[in-house]
């Protein structure tokens, strides 16, 4: 029996979005319409102006149709020496229940993992999809935010980080948990607040174009991401796991309880590779790197 993952059952166009990303609003340098226009002059969809503590709903440009995730950024500066505990929101649209205001201030330092996890429990009570924000940049290994309660997600990759910080392992995280049974997605994100940080890391989405539609996606895990190479099937079929993408260098498959497995293009690139896993795993998934170094990344098959 074939077991396809949901990202990639027939659709009638992947959705490219953006899921975190600043503008003067807060301490990015783009405005809002700007960004919004450099956005959808790159292709994209969708995306969400995440400021700091500052709810949005709005499309700041009247110029182009780029449909816009209500949702912000929460978090504050703890200081040298401190974790940071930041986490994104993304929400329905006003007229869909959603309680939070236009230009709404939701601001609260949180140091301790129990502290933050009270704003989640809220933000979840309000519907608010939820996912953790640059693991490794706020100093935080899997230990530090494990126990958090209500993510549907977290960073695997952050533009931001790796560009100004060379951090970009926050993916390195997400076989731990996802070893220790927990059921989180990944998400590519630019956290963009240079104009040259913004659009490089994103999500492809299985979803009408409309905010319902990309939000009940992004929740149960229908997309996948990507700074670069394209996914277009990942499917199990008994104990083989296939692939097919546009072209790449590696493909590589990981499953927590055994090295990464990999397969490598011999002089040209690759388009695909079958893999036989043999043994029990709790999930399989999958990465891809073409040959100047950018991946793309599916969200698990979990297989108990
Ligand atoms: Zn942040
Ligand atoms: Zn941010």
């Amino acid at each position: 029996m074939i077991i396809r993952h949901q990202a990639f059952e027939p659709c009638k166009k992947m959705l490219k979005g953006a899921l975190h990303c600043h503008t003067t609003r807060s301490d990015g340098c783009g405005s809002p319409d700007k960004v919004i226009e450099y956005h959808y002059d790159h292709g994209y969809d969708f995306l969400a102006i995440t400021d700091h503590n500052i709810y949005n709903y709005k499309n700041y440009s009247t110029n182009v149709p780029v449909t816009i995730i209500p949702g912000f950024e929460f978090g504050v500066d703890n200081g040298v020496g401190c974790e940071e505990f930041h986490t994104v929101c993304l929400g329905q649209e006003k007229e869909n229940g959603n309680p939070y205001e236009q230009d709404q201030i939701i601001c609260q330092q949180t140091k301790t993992q129990e502290e933050h996890q009270k704003f989640l429990d809220e933000f979840r009570r309000n519907n608010q999809l939820i996912f953790y924000c640059h693991p490794e940049w706020s100093g935080t290994p899997a230990r530090s935010f494990e126990n958090f309660v209500g993510y549907f997600a977290y960073e695997i990759y952050n533009s931001g980080s790796h560009i100004e910080n060379d951090m970009d392992k926050d993916a390195i995280y997400w076989d731990e948990l996802l070893g220790q049974g927990k059921k989180l997605f990944g998400v590519a994100v630019d956290d963009g607040h240079m104009m040259n940080q913004h659009c490089i890391g994103w999500v492809m989405v299985n979803a009408e174009n409309n905010v319902k539609d990309i939000l009940n996606s992004l929740e149960s895990g229908k997309f996948y991401s990507s700074c670069g190479p394209e996914i277009y099937d990942f499917y199990l079929d008994g104990d083989s796991v296939t692939v097919e993408c546009s072209n790449v260098s590696s493909i590589r498959l990981h499953c927590a309880k055994h090295p990464t497995r990999i397969v490598r293009s011999q002089g040209e690139d690759i388009t695909r590779a079958d893999f036989k896993i043999g043994g029990s795993y709790p999930y399989v998934r999958i990465s891809v790197v073409d040959k100047a170094g950018k991946m793309a990344w599916t969200n698990p098959i979990f297989l108990n």
